[in-house]
Parts: C-alpha cells; structure tokens; sequence
C-alpha cells in the first residue's frame, strides 16, 4: 500500500510536460493507485475541493477529469502541504515546490524520500514521474 499525493500547479498544468504524457501519468496513477491517491494543492484546502473545475479550464480532457474527481481524495490541510500527509504509511508526493516548513517536517518524520520534485520548466518531467511510479513498483 503507496499514498500518492498529487500538487496540480507546475505538475499537472503550468507545466512544459505535453499534454499526452501528463494523462498517461494520470492514467497509470488512476489504475495503480486508485484507493490511496490523494490531491494536495492549493486547489483542495479549507475543506473545499476545486481541482475538477481547474483541470478542466486548463486543457485537461472531460472524461479523465471526472474520474479523477471521483477517484482522488480529498486532504483538508491550512497552512502546510505536510499536515494532510499520513507518515505511518509509504508515499511518493509529486510537488514543484516545497516550503521550507514543509522540508523540515519531512525531515522530521525521515521521509525526504517520498517526495519526488517535479521540474515544471523540464518536458520530460511526466516522463520521468511515471518512470519513478512504475519502478516503485509496490
Ligand atoms: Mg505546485
């Protein structure tokens, strides 16, 4: 069992990864992972859920949006990423940026490891990312 948690901005959109490599990313997680993937972006906090709606305006095609709007959990979290973060269990966090708060509560817990950092201005980015889900393995 392998939490996923899914940062929208500068990974899924704002980013230079094609539009194909991003759904097959998404497609995979979806199939793999489709009871412990959770969205952790500014997009879902306060309790209020707005990814569906931002996927969509940008470009993301209908029918994945809705089963991704049906399939990832939501996490309530305020201040920081880390809050919504279960660190009893493994994860991968796919995220652009990482306050530093953040990093130190990784830190604290000794789970560096479960981010992957994603470089939005990298084309392969998506590439790498589903590469990185797939040899996990789990
Ligand atoms: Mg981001």
């Amino acid at each position: 069992m392998m939490n996923i948690y899914l940062d929208i901005d500068g990974v899924l959109v704002g980013t230079a990864s094609p539009m194909s490599d991003i759904v097959d990313l998404l497609e995979y997680i979806l199939e793999r992972f489709p009871h412990s993937t959770y969205w952790l972006t500014t997009h879902c906090r306060w309790g209020s859920n707005q990814c569906a709606q931002w996927l969509e305006q940008n470009g993301l095609p209908k029918p994945l949006v809705d089963r991704l709007h049906r399939t990832v959990r939501p996490t309530h979290w305020h201040t920081l990423k880390t809050e919504a973060i279960d660190f009893s269990m493994p994860f991968v966090w796919l995220d652009d940026a990482l306050l530093c708060s953040e990093r130190a509560v990784l830190r604290q817990h000794h789970a560096q490891d479960g981010v992957f950092l994603m470089d939005s201005w990298d084309d392969q980015m998506a590439l790498k990312a589903l590469a990185y889900l797939k040899s996990i393995g789990d």
